[in-house]
């Protein structure tokens, strides 16, 4: 069967490095994008450039409608969607908890979780076989993000606790759903958080003293997605340099 994947947030940052290396490894690949057309259609390029096949489709993923018209133009281009990266996500400024206005976390929450269920829930719908998830959530999940992006660290909390129940619901149809939490990745959300040069100021807390890049979070992505992690189900990797 033809591996199919979903890219959520395909165009930019860890998405557009994961839906390259995807194509890469022969897969078909639909960068979803929901603003910036402009870097989608580069990533689209860049891969058909190198003889694979993508499409670039917009859609809101925290929109059901749209994430259902989503697989139904994927169905119509390649078939089943057999592999689905949830890598769509957004934070605000850097704030303490008590300044974060209720609209922002619902915001957080929807565009975060609210997407990786919606977009589970699409492919669960349509799938026929063995296939594979893998949620990004980070190293947040796990520090909380204080004095930062609490609503953040929540909604990948809740990302990760959700990727722990689906694999365990999806064992027995032989489709695995893992999770990656990265640390601090040179990608463009940092200037979102109002600090573009976050990962450089905070390289030296790092026990491997740097950033981490996109490509690198991208390879232990398509590495769960692939065959080689046959046996691997409810998991995560965290690729945060020892943090
Ligand atoms: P990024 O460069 O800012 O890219 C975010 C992507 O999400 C963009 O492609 C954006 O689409 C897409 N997106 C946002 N809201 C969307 C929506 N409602 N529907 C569809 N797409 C949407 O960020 P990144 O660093 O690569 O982040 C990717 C993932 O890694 C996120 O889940 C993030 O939480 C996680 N992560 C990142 C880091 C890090 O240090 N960078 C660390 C831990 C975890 P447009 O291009 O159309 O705007």
């Amino acid at each position: 069967m033809q591996n199919v994947a979903i890219v959520t947030g395909g165009g930019r940052g860890i998405g557009a490095e994961t839906s390259r290396l995807l194509a890469l490894k022969g897969y078909k690949v639909c960068v979803n994008y929901v603003v910036d057309a402009y870097s989608a259609e580069q990533v689209v390029g860049s891969i058909k450039a190198r003889g694979g096949d993508a499409f670039s489709f917009k859609a809101d993923v925290s929109n059901e409608t749209e994430v259902q018209a989503m697989f139904d133009a994927v169905a119509q281009s390649y078939g089943t969607v057999t592999h689905l990266v949830n890598n769509a996500g957004v934070l605000f400024t850097q704030s303490r908890l008590h300044e974060i206005k209720i609209e922002r976390f619902k915001t957080v929450l929807n565009t975060n979780v609210v997407s990786c269920f919606l977009c589970c829930k699409a492919f669960i719908k349509q799938a026929t076989s063995a296939g594979a998830i893998v949620n990004v959530s980070s190293a947040a999940s796990r520090t909380g993000a204080p004095f930062e992006y609490i609503d953040y660290a929540a909604s990948k909390g809740a990302m990760d606790a959700l990727t722990k129940g689906l694999s365990l619901e999806l064992a027995e149809r032989q489709i695995r759903v893992n999770g990656v939490r990265p640390g601090c990745i040179y990608t463009d959300m940092h200037a979102d958080g109002g600090e573009p040069d976050r990962v450089d100021r905070l390289a030296s807390q790092i026990p491997l003293k740097r950033g981490g890049t996109a490509e690198e979070v991208a390879q232990a992505i398509t590495w769960l997605l692939s065959e080689e992690a046959s046996y691997v189900t409810g998991s995560f990797i965290d690729i945060a340099g020892g943090n």
